[in-house]
């Protein structure tokens, strides 16, 4: 077990994407194997020191910021374990926590496998994703991290390892029941309704919930994830990657309505060959920052939409003409469309895709203020109130802001950027209202970031005070101590 004391390394471990300051820890723990990471949980636990999990520290939410004791690195946690080469195993794959997600993806490409359930961010580490149920631009067709998850090895806060199989533990009578380290567990589910949409706000519950969801998404308050046996979907002959544009930012959000609705519906899909992958929203202010990036984008244009579809030879013309058919209703065309069919031109488009983050970043930078941002998703039939409403207050509001994201999720990220501390402060009343007009639609206060330490006051409109009370009888339970993850989602 390495062990570091040294504050310029421990400052390293004190800051992921989210800008959260002040954060401080005793030492960083870096576990070579499993049960370096039980004894030393054992022994925090034993000794009631806080223990914060640390993975790729990508997070937007503060969750891996120490306030406090000690710091778990998974860094050291990394094999990847070879798939089984047939029958029900075969398109799945064991690895440990600290896996990069780029790793992961790599080496499932080379066995035909696509892993389509990852975070736009390729340094987070497959433990982090499973921790805050990740999601990216293709979990449009796949689902988020949750669905991929299979089977997690899991460390709980008294150091006791356990498997968990999906499927093999349900609840009953409203109650989890499990034995794990000599010890049963009789876990209540939190009676709290969960929304429809993808959602990564708090401990799953739902009525006859698998145990293993519990696990999805706890922010390491509940136990350190050690392993996890991952589903993978087949490496599709080719992918068909476009950015589209349009002139109006309706036409490309209606654009992208439908061809959401086709690919959600089984029977029209297969009057129009259109099943997409992925479908990205860019506003005309995110628009202006692709011009930055490349001279061609087509004049004139105010919207944005960034479709994927997996292709074969045999299906690649009709699926063309699908998408052109659809293209051309919205004022569109392929003419006005950039197309990747090889990997170099679709590397290009997605880093032109990447890139807008990191544009953003800069102009925080540059403004010297925080950006004031939203993960809100809601039902598909409000995304039009949701996006009617981000206008309206937007506009209004005249601080600079971009609106872009994963639309076929109807999972909008709002960016405002301000430049002064009234800008700041009209930006964060902003954010409230939207998280607000988000719940009353039925929709969720984080769609994919997680809550973490900086969206827990967000998670008390979504559930209430009582929703959070049940949240806090489930880590009671697992964690008596309360050594883990302090002060991600509720605040102890
Ligand atoms: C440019 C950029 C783009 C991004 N795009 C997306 C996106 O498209 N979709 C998306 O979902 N997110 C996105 N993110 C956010 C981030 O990548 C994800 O939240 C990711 O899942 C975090 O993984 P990580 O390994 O970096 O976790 P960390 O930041 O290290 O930790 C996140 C949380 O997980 C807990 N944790 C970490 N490992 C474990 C473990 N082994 N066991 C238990 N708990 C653990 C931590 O305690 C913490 O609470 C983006 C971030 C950036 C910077």
């Amino acid at each position: 077990m390495i062990i570091k004391k040294d504050p310029s390394i421990i400052q390293s471990y004190l800051e992921d994407s989210s800008n959260l300051a002040g954060g401080h820890a005793l030492e960083v723990v870096i576990p070579k194997d499993f049960l370096e990471a039980s004894s030393f949980l054992k022994e925090a636990n034993d000794q009631k020191i806080s223990v914060t999990i640390s993975g790729g520290g990508t997070g937007t939410s503060g969750g891996r910021i120490p306030f406090g004791g000690a710091v778990l690195s998974t860094e050291k946690l990394n094999k990847i374990k070879t798939p089984a080469s047939g029958g029900p195993k075969k398109n799945k794959i064991s690895c440990e926590a600290g896996v990069l997600i780029k790793d992961l993806k790599e080496y499932a490409a080379k066995k035909g496998l696509f892993y389509t359930y990852d975070p736009t961010e390729q340094s987070a580490f497959i433990g982090g994703t499973i921790a805050t149920n990740a999601s990216g631009a293709r979990s449009f067709k796949y689902g988020s991290t949750r669905e991929s998850v299979n089977a997690l090895t899991i460390c709980l806060a008294d150091g006791s390892i356990f498997k968990i199989q999906r499927g093999a533990i349900k609840a009953k009578d409203g109650k989890l029941k499990f034995e794990a380290g000599g010890k049963n567990y009789q876990i209540p589910v939190p009676t709290y309704k969960m929304s429809k949409t993808k959602n990564s706000a708090g401990y799953f519950a739902e009525r006859g919930m698998d145990l293993i969801d519990l696990f999805i998404c706890q922010e390491g308050t509940l136990a350190c994830i050690l392993e996890a046996t991952l589903k993978f979907n087949p490496k599709p002959e080719d992918i068909l990657s476009c950015f589209a544009f349009f002139e109006t930012e309706e036409e490309a959000m209606h654009f992208a309505m439908e061809a959401r609705d086709i690919s959600k519906a089984k029977t029209r899909k297969n009057e129009k060959d259109i099943d997409a992958l992925s479908i990205e929203y860019f506003d005309k202010y995110t628009l202006n920052l692709i011009r930055k990036k490349s001279r061609n984008v087509p004049d004139g244009s105010k919207g944005c939409v960034f479709f994927e579809q997996e292709i074969s030879k045999e299906k690649e013309e009709a699926i063309i003409n699908g998408w052109e058919g659809l293209l051309t209703k919205y004022g569109s065309s392929l003419n006005n469309t950039w197309v990747a069919m090889n990997d170099k031109d679709r590397q290009n488009l997605l880093d032109i895709r990447h890139s807008l983050g990191e544009s953003m970043n800069e102009m925080t930078k540059a403004n010297n203020f925080p950006k004031v941002t939203t993960d809100l998703a809601v039902p598909s039939d409000k995304l039009e109130d949701m996006m009617t409403y981000y206008k309206k207050v937007l506009d209004a509001l005249g601080v600079q802001y971009f609106l872009f994201g994963h639309i076929g999720d109807s999972h909008i990220h709002m960016n405002l950027m301000p430049k002064n501390e009234t800008e700041f402060t009209h930006s964060k009343n902003a954010a409230m209202d939207f998280i607000k007009k988000s719940v009353s639609l039925g929709g969720t206060v984080s769609a994919e970031h997680g809550i973490g330490k900086l969206r827990r006051e967000y998670l008390k409109i979504l559930y209430g005070d009582d929703g959070i009370k049940e949240m806090l009888e489930v880590k009671k339970i697992l964690d008596p101590n309360l050594i883990l993850g302090r002060g991600n989602i509720m605040s102890l």
